[in-house]
This record gives structure tokens, sequence and C-alpha cells, in this order.
């Protein structure tokens, strides 16, 4: 058997680090065994997918070095490596189930479904789907597929026993049936949902290994009955350890940055960030913290991956990345790197029209421009001292815009612009009143450049990471207030989109 294996990213978003630490365990386990490493595109909700994300991650993966043998860029013998370019498999094999008594329809209202859970949780039950679909003779389904009314598909599960099943890392894991929902396979809108389709192509591309996060570990029980279901053999399944903020809690761009974009604009070196991704949660066999790709290959075992959920702690990235900094470029490559990065004439090409009209001697250019050659700036609570408004107004603003830059797909000094001047007239604030948090936030100062453009210079994820950076800095926001706020801020993008 070739073992094959795959990263099965959603463009849905930045591309993000744990995308990147699933790869490289993916391909290490895959080349360590002569095997092959596919990487297919999970875009089957169309809401929220985008091809813009999904080329942002495949450029993300490149850039760290990570390559794949077949994809939707390079091909291969499995493909399309798109899922929306593989609905009709999906609907057949969702009637396949159909036909042999395995899955059902259900003609249930989502109202009809709100009811159903009001009324288990009004009994103290957790909310489940509760079969009604099952209840339809072959006639009554008929009748109403007929009169053409909407219908998901559903897979059937036992009410009782227990699911066991194999983890490469746990060992035996077991599931109460109880706990499993009837999930559906296709959706109201004839699209596949996650479980359906990733099980279909996973064994339709001959996928061996299923190296994924731990999230998915409760999705297991659905995939094993799939696979019984169709009459095909489950791949060997393996369920990473989740990457931590430093306080254990699950990584999060509240307290960490993920978009691996980010650690590219800081000034990390692809390097360094990978071989940070190889030490979370496995080990060289002498210890050595640092390493190569290459000798990470030659070492790998997945059975040295431990369980503790690794931390993914930025200073000691800073202390690896100084590292390899060091030991590894000579002052040649030190030069291409940086140059590389953001010393070059495009990037000058860009920042000059900021200061242009400013400059008397190319000596001012150096203070000037330095919050756009910067990381973080430093921040406390005294740096938003002279805002017009109150902390917590403060406060307020930075996570809106968080919120509202996060949305923001075109990054676009006027789309930039109308996007925080919605929320400005949406909080009846005066613009000036409400950009200066921003201002100190992007520019470590109110005196800065025009804010939209330096934003634009900056690059969506280092314009983000700085806004929450400043948030964190002013005081941060405890569950509640964020609570509190997200009801607001969810008015305000309905005045907008209204
Ligand atoms: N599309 C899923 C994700 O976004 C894939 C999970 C899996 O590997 O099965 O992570």
């Amino acid at each position: 058997m070739t073992v094959r294996t795959r990263i099965a990213p959603s463009p849905t978003g930045d591309p993000h680090l744990g995308t990147a630490y699933i790869a490289l365990f993916n391909l290490c386990f895959a080349h360590a065994k002569g095997g092959e490493f596919v990487l297919r595109i999970e875009d089957t909700d169309q809401l929220r997918s985008t091809y813009e994300s999904e080329q942002k991650i495949l450029q993300s993966l490149q850039w760290l070095g990570l390559e794949w043998d077949e994809g939707p860029d390079v091909g291969g013998d499995y493909g399309p490596y798109r899922q929306s370019e593989r609905m009709p498999i999906y609907r057949t094999h969702a009637m396949e189930l159909v036909a042999k008594g395995h899955a059902f329809y259900c003609f249930a209202t989502p109202e009809e479904l709100d009811e159903m859970r009001r009324e288990q949780m009004a009994r103290g039950e957790t909310p489940k789907y509760d079969g009604r679909g099952l209840l339809l003779t072959d006639e009554e389904v008929q009748a109403r597929l007929d009169a053409g009314e909407p219908y998901v598909i559903r897979m059937k599960v036992p009410e009782r026993g227990t699911c066991t099943f194999s983890d490469m890392l746990r060992g035996e894991v077991q599931i109460p049936w109880s706990q499993i929902d009837m999930q559906v396979l296709l959706k109201a809108d004839g699209m596949p949902t996650y479980h359906l389709a990733n099980v279909v192509d996973d064994h339709l591309m001959k996928i061996s290994h299923v190296i994924r996060g731990e999230e998915w570990l409760n999705s297991a029980p659905k995939h094993q009955l799939l696979y019984q279901y169709f009459g095909w053999e489950m791949p060997e399944l393996c369920h990473m350890p989740l990457l931590r903020n430093p306080d254990k809690s699950k990584l999060s761009k509240r307290k960490n940055p993920t978009s691996i974009n980010y650690y590219r604009d800081m000034g990390y070196l692809p390097e360094a960030v990978l071989n940070y991704l190889g030490r979370m949660g496995w080990s060289m066999p002498n210890e050595e913290e640092k390493f190569s790709f290459r000798e990470m290959l030659d070492n790998f075992d997945i059975s040295h991956v431990h369980l503790g959920g690794p931390v993914f702690d930025t200073e000691k990235l800073d202390w690896l990345n100084g590292r390899w900094i060091r030991e590894e470029l000579d002052e040649h490559a030190f030069a291409d790197r940086v140059t590389d990065w953001a010393l070059n004439r495009d990037h000058l090409l860009q920042m000059i029209p900021l200061v242009k009209e400013r400059v008397e001697k190319f000596t001012d250019l150096a203070p000037m421009l330095s919050f756009l050659l910067s990381g973080l700036p430093t921040l406390d609570n005294s740096s938003f001292e002279n805002s017009r408004v109150d902390n917590e107004t403060v406060r307020k603003i930075l996570q809106f815009s968080a919120w509202r830059l996060d949305e923001t797909a075109a990054w676009e000094r006027d789309v930039l612009y109308r996007e925080l001047d919605q929320i400005a007239g949406a909080m009846e604030m005066k613009l000036k009143d409400f950009l200066f948090p921003l201002f100190v936030a992007i520019a470590g100062s109110s005196s800065a450049p025009p804010l939209f453009d330096s934003m634009v210079i900056l690059g969506p994820d280092m314009s983000r990471a700085r806004v929450r950076h400043a948030l964190n800095a002013a005081g941060g926001a405890s569950k509640k207030l964020l609570k509190k706020w997200d009801r607001e801020y969810q008015s305000i993008c309905a005045s907008r989109d209204a």
C-alpha cells in the first residue's frame, strides 16, 4: 500500500498556523514512508469560501517550503482537488446511502427543528435531532419529493452502544453513540456537509492516513460509520494535539497572531517558523531544538508526538529565529533575505508618496518610516491618554475595528475608509475621534502619515495584529464585555447591510 496523506483546508480566512502545522506533520509522515502528500481544498461552504483565501493558503505554505505532490495547482491522478468541482460525486454517494437504507430524507423546516430543540431543552435534555424523518413511510417521502418540498439527507446513527475506533496516538477511543447526532450529509441547497465530502474524497483519493487536528476527534464516529455504510476501508486516524496560547487556551488570534503571513511580514525566516512548528509536540531524537526541515524528515517518527498541548510562544520563536539568522545567514544571505522581506525598491515606491511632501532631507526618512518597518509598537494604557473618549470606548473602537478588518478582504484605501467610517457613523462619533486609537495602534502615535495608506502598506496581517495588540495594551475585553459588544456590533453591521 502506498502511504498517502493530505491536508484539507477550508479557504475561509487567513492562512492559519494550524494548517501549516498539520501540513508539516502530514508531509513528514508521508515522506518518511516513501509516500505521497495531497492538498485538497474543502470549499463546500460557498458563503465563506473565497478563491483569494485559497491562493493565500497555497502561497503561505509554499513560503514555508512545504510542497505537495497533488493539489488544485499541480493536478494529479485523483482530481479535481477542489470540492466545489466535485459536487455531482457527493450527491451520487448520498443517494447510494439512501438506497441502501443507511440515510434518509428529512423535510423538517428550520423552524420545526428550533421548536424541537426548545422542547428538548425545556425537558432538561441535550438538544439533538429526534429521528422524525425516519418515521415517514416511503409513500409519504415520495409524495413530499413530488410536491417539491425542500429536504436534507441525514445519516442513520445507532441509538445505543459505543463507537470504538483506533487513533495512532491515543490507541482505542470510545465515544457513546448517544452523543452522536444523525448528521446531515446533503444540505437543502444540495451541497454536501464536511463529513460526507471529506469521507468520500479521502476514499476516492486513496488517502491511507488521516492526520488532522484534535478538534475533529468527535467526528470520527460519523466517519467510521460512513466508511462502513459504503463498504470501504477506513484510513488510519491520527489526531494531533491542538496548538495553544501560553495561557494554555486554544491558539486564537485574540491572544496570538495566527496568520502565517503575519510571521512572514514580521521578518521571521520560514525555516525558523517551520522548525518551531516541528517542535510542537515533537522533538528530535537528540533533543536539539534547532533543526532543518530535512533533518526533521530524516528523523521523523509520528509515535514520538506527545499529546500534552504544545504552546506556541512567540518569545521562544524569536529566540529560535535569532539563532537561525545568526547561525545560518552569512552577510550576503542576510542582505538577500532582508531585501526580499522589505528593504527593496518596490516597497520604497509604496512608502515614498506618504512622506514625500514632508521630507526635507533623506535623513528624515528613517524616523518617518520606521513604523512601517517595525513589528508591534510598544504601547500601554497611557498611549491612549490623549484620546477624547474614555478607555472603554477606546477599547470598543479597537474591538469593532478588529472585527471589521477581519471581514475586509479587499485591502484597499477607499474600502478601509468606508468600512471604518461606517462604524464611526453608527457609533455617532466624529471620524477624527474614532480614528485616534487606530492611529496609535497602527503607527504608535497620532502624528503619523495617513492612516489608510499606512494600513495598505503594512498589509492586512500586520495591521490586524497591531489593532489587536493595541486592544490588549488598552486593557483588553472580558468575555462578558465581548458578548455585549458583539450584539452592538451585529446591529451596526445590520445597519450597513440594510
Ligand atoms: N476542512 C477541514 C478543515 O478545515 C478538514 C479537516 C480534516 O482534516 O478532516 O480543517
